[in-house]
C-alpha cells in the first residue's frame, strides 16, 4: 500500500520539468500591456496619459470604469454617466481611424484591475489625478497598494492646476499661471492595434433604461461641442458676458456654458486658458475675457480646495458650524426640490436646472441662500439634490461653493438673497419666470415678482383649478431672513468657529500679494 502511494504521489523527473514549462510558458505567455484609465479627461488631445502610452512601444488598453458603488451615492445621477458615454463615443469615432478605442467596463476598479492583471502582466497605468468625493479616494488608496503589491506603476499626472498634497497655498497662484501656460500636448495615435479584452460584465438593464433620458434641453457632449461652445463664446457670446452674467435668460447665451466641458474634461482647463489668452479678437473685448479667465482660475482655486479637504462633501468646512442646530422641515425641502415655494425666481431656476441641467452662478448661489437661510435647512439636504441637477457637476467646485452659499465656512462674508429683490433685479420683465412658470402666464409684469400681493383672492393660487394654480409663498422671506441673520452672524463669535476660522485662513487662502494677475 505504502509503496503504491509513493508511486503515485511521487512524480517523474520529467513530469516536474514539463509541470515548470508549463508554469514559466504561462508567464511568458503573459502580455505585458499599459492601461490608459480615463476619468473625468474624457478628451483625444492635450492628454498626458494617452501621449505616455503611445511614446510607450508596449501595447494598451484604453479604459473607462462604470463602478457600481459609486452609482449608489447619492450625488449620482443618470444624466452625468450619459453625458460621459456620449463623450467616449465621440472619442471612439476619433480613435477609429487608428485601430483604437476605449473599453467601457462596468464593475468595481478593484475588481477589474484584479482581472486584468491575471490575464496580462499590467506594466504601467496612466491616468490624471482625480478630485473627487472622499470615496474615489479611498479607492484611489487601496489601488496604490495593491498596484504596489503587484509591480504595476501607476503613473498619475496633475490636472487643472491642482497640486496633491501641498500644506500652503503660497506660491500655488504663480505655479496655476505656469501650468496654464506650458504647451498644449499634441496627441498623435498610431495604427498600433489597442489589445482586444476579455473582462466583460454588461450594463445592468435597469442601468440602461434610465439612461433613456430627455436630453434634448441638455449641452450636447463630447470634444467636438466643448470647442463649439468656446469659439462661439469668443467670437461672438461674449460681449455681454458680465453684465449678463447674473440675468437668468441671457446669460444662457451670453455665459461661455464651458463649465459641463471642463467638469467631463473634454476640453482641458490649459485649452481653455490659451484659446482665450491668446485670441487675435483677446485685446478688442478684453474685460469679458478676464472675468472668464478669473474665473477659470477660481474654478481650480475650489478644486485645489476639495482636494486638499474632500471631507467637505459631508462635513462643514468650518467645523464650528456643526454646532448650529436646524430642525429638519420635510415639507420645505420637497417644496424646494419641486419649485413650489411660491416665490416665483426660486421656482423658476430649480425647475430649469432640472430640465437643463444648468443654471448661472447667481441663481445657484441664490437657490443655496434661500434653502439655508430662509428656509432653515442643513446644507447637506440640499446639496446632493443639486449636485444631481447639474450636468456640470464638479465635487471639486459644488461642494465648497455650497457650502460658501450656505454660510458654514466662516471665512466669507455671508450673503442672503432675497429672492423678490434678486428677482426684480435680474428678471425684471419676468421673461424667467415666465418661461418656467405657466401658472403665471396671465400674471402682469409689475406683479410677477410678488405675485401674492396681486391675487389676494386665494382662488387664484389652490381653489378653482388646482392644476393651474401657483402656489403661496411657504415662508415670509423678511422674517426668513431675518432670524438668518441673529443665527448665523451671531453664531460667529463661537469659540470653536474662531479656531476654526484661522486653520481655514492658514490651509487655503494666501494674501493678495500672492495672487497674480492674468
Ligand atoms: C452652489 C453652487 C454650486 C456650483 N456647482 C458647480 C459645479 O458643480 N460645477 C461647476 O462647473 N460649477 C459650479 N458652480 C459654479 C458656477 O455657477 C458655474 O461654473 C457656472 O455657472 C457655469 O457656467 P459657465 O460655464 O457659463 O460659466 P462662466 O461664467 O462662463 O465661467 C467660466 C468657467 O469658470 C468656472 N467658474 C465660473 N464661476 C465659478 C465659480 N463661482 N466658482 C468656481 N468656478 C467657476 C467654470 O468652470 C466656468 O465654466 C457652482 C456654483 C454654486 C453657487
Amino acid at each position: 500500500m505504502s509503496l503504491q502511494l509513493t508511486k503515485l504521489v511521487k512524480p517523474k523527473l520529467n513530469d516536474i520539468s514539463s509541470i515548470y514549462r508549463r508554469f514559466k510558458l504561462s508567464k511568458v505567455t503573459k502580455q505585458s500591456i499599459n492601461i490608459v484609465w480615463l476619468k473625468r479627461d474624457l478628451r483625444t488631445q492635450d492628454h498626458l496619459p494617452l501621449k505616455m502610452a503611445e511614446d510607450s512601444d508596449i501595447p494598451y488598453i484604453i479604459l473607462y470604469l462604470i463602478e457600481p458603488s459609486l452609482l449608489k451615492r447619492p450625488d449620482w445621477s443618470p444624466r452625468h454617466l450619459w453625458f460621459a458615454l456620449e463623450s467616449i463615443k465621440n472619442i471612439n469615432v476619433t480613435l477609429k481611424e487608428c485601430n483604437k478605442q476605449v473599453e467601457v467596463l462596468f464593475s468595481d476598479a478593484e475588481e477589474i484591475f484584479n482581472s486584468l492583471s491575471i490575464e496580462y502582466q499590467i506594466l504601467n497605468i496612466f491616468s490624471h489625478t482625480e478630485t473627487g468625493v472622499k470615496e474615489t479616494w479611498d479607492r484611489d488608496v487601496r489601488l496604490r497598494n495593491h498596484f504596489k503589491s503587484k509591480r504595476i506603476n501607476w503613473i498619475e499626472s496633475p490636472t487643472n492646476g491642482v497640486i496633491r498634497g501641498i500644506d500652503s497655498r503660497n506660491g500655488w497662484d504663480r505655479r496655476w499661471y505656469e501650468t496654464m501656460r506650458m504647451p498644449i500636448i499634441q496627441n498623435r495615435y498610431s495604427n498600433r492595434k489597442t489589445v482586444s479584452i476579455k473582462f466583460n460584465k454588461p450594463l445592468p438593464k435597469n442601468l440602461t433604461t434610465s439612461l433613456s433620458l430627455n436630453t434634448e434641453s441638455f449641452q450636447p457632449p463630447g470634444e467636438k461641442y466643448a470647442w463649439k461652445y468656446l469659439s462661439s463664446f469668443v467670437v461672438d457670446r461674449s460681449e455681454a458676458y458680465l453684465s449678463n452674467i447674473s440675468n437668468p435668460s441671457k446669460s444662457k447665451k451670453s455665459c461661455s456654458r464651458i463649465s459641463v466641458y471642463l467638469s467631463w474634461g473634454n476640453i482641458s482647463s490649459k485649452q481653455c486658458y490659451q484659446y482665450i489668452k491668446y485670441h487675435p479678437k483677446f485685446d478688442q473685448n478684453k474685460r469679458n475675457f478676464n472675468g472668464f479667465l478669473t474665473r477659470l482660475k477660481w474654478r481650480c482655486h475650489f478644486m485645489q480646495k476639495f482636494e486638499d479637504e474632500c471631507e467637505y462633501e459631508t462635513r462643514c468646512i468650518n467645523r464650528g458650524y456643526e454646532l448650529l442646530e436646524r430642525e429638519r422641515n420635510q415639507e420645505f425641502i420637497t417644496n424646494w426640490m419641486r419649485g413650489k415655494t411660491g416665490f416665483p425666481l426660486i421656482d423658476a431656476s430649480i425647475r430649469s436646472v432640472v430640465a437643463s441641467g444648468w443654471l448661472n452662478f447667481r441663481m445657484r448661489a441664490m437657490l443655496v441662500s434661500f434653502f439655508c437661510h430662509h428656509l432653515d435647512q442643513d446644507w447637506r439636504d440640499g446639496a446632493n439634490f443639486l449636485a444631481k441637477q447639474f450636468l456640470d457637476y464638479e465635487p471639486g467646485i459644488h461642494f465648497p461653493q455650497f457650502q460658501m452659499q450656505a454660510g458654514t465656512t466662516g471665512i466669507n462674508t455671508i450673503r442672503i438673497y432675497n429672492p423678490v429683490k434678486q428677482s426684480q433685479d435680474h428678471d425684471k420683465e419676468g421673461v424667467f419666470i415666465k418661461e418656467w412658470i405657466p401658472e403665471l402666464e396671465s400674471c402682469p409684469v409689475d406683479s410677477i415678482h410678488e405675485p401674492w400681493k396681486y391675487y389676494s383672492s386665494t382662488d387664484f393660487f389652490q381653489d378653482i383649478q388646482p392644476h393651474l394654480a401657483y402656489h403661496k409663498p411657504i415662508i415670509d422671506h423678511k422674517i426668513g431672513a431675518s432670524n438668518a441673520r441673529k443665527k448665523i452672524w451671531g453664531h460667529r463669535s463661537n469659540d470653536l468657529v474662531k479656531l476654526e476660522k484661522q486653520r481655514i485662513l492658514d490651509k487655503h487662502t494666501r494674501s493678495n500679494k500672492l495672487r497674480m494677475k492674468t
